[in-house]
């Protein structure tokens, strides 16, 4: 492409809707422009890098024997209603109706869809294993649309889904995607962390993401320091810690009036927060719940929802609710006595000694209440981890870090087949329900976050193997003959190779010409100047400060070079 010929407009001030880099990069190099919150248009610059990354996607996939298929994006109502999901999916799902008063929506995602196909097309466990994806819009009219492309309104996913006879069969399909996960963010130029998630009411380890460390992350993600362990927090497990044994004291009441939350009751009691234990209520379904845990450390709701069996309708007690289960206002809650359906209490807790807490009556706190003496409950883990609690897998200290979610494999077992009623014949003859899996990657997340990895300070630097162009040509001097001569030629030649060739041949200042190729980040670049009369040119990488003078005769050949490092 000649760029004298081409829609690219770079912009030098940084865009004031942008809070993030690779946002403020998109915008300024000219890749994408927004038209509506969480709805863009990808120029042709950027559409290339989202070709690039699909095709990388496409070829992992189809190398693990997947195949590709493609659904629509409208869909109707009656799928999501047999699922469950109409009705559960919420303001998220862009809802419509046709001009006959049907009911539609725009998918935010395909599993009933793909349930549905299979139901219809596969009877018999000889059609097993199967896996089914495809590279499509979603749509999901998110809370809050930002940073670009990192969540948008409208985005593209590769989402797969596979349909085995058995949970072993499941096994190794999850497992092709996770290998083939791997390879495909290492190929597209990204560090990707493979984290534990939490795979609800399911259980096992049924489920995981794939996180981008990163500062702007809306995800916190527990790391070990020193195996390869790492957890959505939502996962990471908390150790209780152990304090120093003390004698029990007699169990006393105490009047705390205005003492409510721990910082009033630390000064209240002139103590620090681990002598405390607070106790939330939740109400779950129909179910008063109340959890325990220490008074420097939070619940975890997930862990909470895990040990109940899972909870549809989960959230605080109101006050009513606190005042049923305490008859006290909010703020005194405590273990003893306390009317709630389930009390689960954080192991940490009951290795306390001499705790505070409520009393289950307004302005009132007991102290030197003793587990196992003063009240009992349901032990587990049920706090958030945090920094230096102790991995699982080797016993060293966690680190919290934050994270970007580019994919997520997940397990569903029999979860859509069940309610769908999508079933196949065994080899006994037998009906039984498909067992499924579900795996999605965000591309433009993807290409935002290879962004938000690979950049200075004089804009993107791309990896060669999603860069929309691998090479551009400068030649300094567009006025000059003899060197435009030569970057036409230089152009011709890398073009019969099949190589992404740019020629800057705007009639602009030179010092332009290389602030555009480094804001838009084409990985190699080669300035056809004065030099070509000693034969020669300049050759530079993007991510390198050098420059090296290569002959006219071998520049072709330094290019081609490059490309052959290509991760595979
Ligand atoms: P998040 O927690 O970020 O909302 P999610 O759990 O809703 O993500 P999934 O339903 O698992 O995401 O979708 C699979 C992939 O699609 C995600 O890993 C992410 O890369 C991408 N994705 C999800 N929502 C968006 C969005 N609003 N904009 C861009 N990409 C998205
Ligand atoms: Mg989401």
């Amino acid at each position: 492409m000649k760029l004298s010929k081409a829609l690219m407009t770079t912009l030098r001030e940084v865009p004031a809707e942008a809070e993030i880099q690779s946002h403020k990069l998109m915008l300024r190099a000219g890749l994408m422009r927004k038209m509506a919150s969480g709805i863009y248009n990808y120029m042709p610059m950027g559409l290339k890098v989202l070709k690039n990354i699909e095709e990388i996607v496409r070829e992992e996939m189809d190398n693990t024997g997947a195949q590709e298929f493609l659904a629509s994006a409208l869909l109707p109502s009656e799928l999501w209603k047999e699922s469950g999901r109409w009705d559960t999916m919420g303001p998220e799902m862009f809802r419509l109706k046709d001009r006959n008063e049907r009911e539609f929506c725009l998918g935010p995602t395909h599993e009933e869809v793909f349930t549905d196909i299979a139901r219809n097309e596969i009877k018999s466990y000889k059609q097993l294993p199967l896996n089914l994806y495809q590279i499509q819009t979603k749509y999901r009219d998110e809370r809050r649309p930002r940073f670009g492309i990192m969540r948008s309104r409208e985005f593209l996913m590769k989402d797969a889904y596979s349909f085995d006879k058995d949970n072993e069969g499941l096994d190794i399909s999850f497992n092709k995607m996770y290998e083939a996960y791997h390879k495909i963010f290492k190929r597209c130029g990204l560090e990707a962390n493979c984290v534990e998630a939490d795979s609800g009411a399911m259980g096992g380890s049924g489920s995981a993401e794939f996180m981008i460390k990163s500062e702007i992350g809306e995800d916190e993600i527990a790391f070990c320091t020193s195996c390869d362990y790492a957890a959505n927090m939502e996962k990471a497990p908390g150790t209780p810690e152990i304090l120093e044994k003390e004698e029990l004291n007699p169990l006393t009441k105490v009047e705390t009036p205005e003492a409510k939350t721990i910082e009033d009751l630390v000064a209240f009691f002139n103590t620090n927060s681990k002598r405390f234990a607070k106790t939330l209520i939740f109400k779950a379904d129909e179910k008063l719940v109340a959890v325990m845990v220490r008074g420097d450390r939070e619940v975890n709701e997930i862990k909470v929802i895990n040990a109940l069996g899972g909870a549809v309708d989960f959230r605080m007690a109101d006050a009513e609710e606190v005042f049923k289960a305490t008859s006290a206002a909010v703020g005194f809650a405590g273990p003893i006595g306390i009317k709630v359906d389930c009390l689960l209490v954080d192991r940490e807790v009951a290795e306390l000694y001499n705790m505070i807490v409520g009393a289950n009556d307004t302005g009132y706190h007991y102290i030197n209440v003793n587990y196992g003496r003063d009240f009992e409950g349901q032990l587990g883990d049920f706090r958030k981890a945090v920094e230096g609690d102790i991995c699982p897998k080797c016993g060293k200290p966690l680190t919290i870090a934050r994270g970007i979610e580019v994919g997520h494999i997940f397990k569903l077992g029999t979860k859509y087949s069940k309610s769908m009623g999508a079933n196949f014949i065994d080899e006994n003859g037998e009906m039984k329900p498909l067992i499924m899996g579900c795996y999605g990657i965000g591309l433009n997340r993807t290409m935002t976050a290879i962004i938000e990895q690979n950049n200075d300070e004089n804009g993107i630097i791309w990896p060669l193997s999603v860069a929309p162009y691998k090479v551009i040509i400068i030649p300094v001097v567009t006025k000059d003959a003899e060197q435009m001569r030569i970057a036409e030629e230089l152009y011709n030649s890398l073009r019969k190779l099949g190589i992404d060739v740019l020629m800057d041949d705007r009639d602009e200042r030179a010092g332009v010409k290389f602030k555009d190729a480094d804001l838009i980040g084409i990985p190699m670049r080669i300035t056809v100047g004065k030099k070509i009369n000693e034969g020669v040119v300049e050759f530079k990488l993007r991510n390198s400060s050098d420059i090296e003078l290569v002959s006219l005769d071998d520049v072709v050949e330094r290019v081609a070079n490059e490309l052959d490092n290509i991760k595979r």
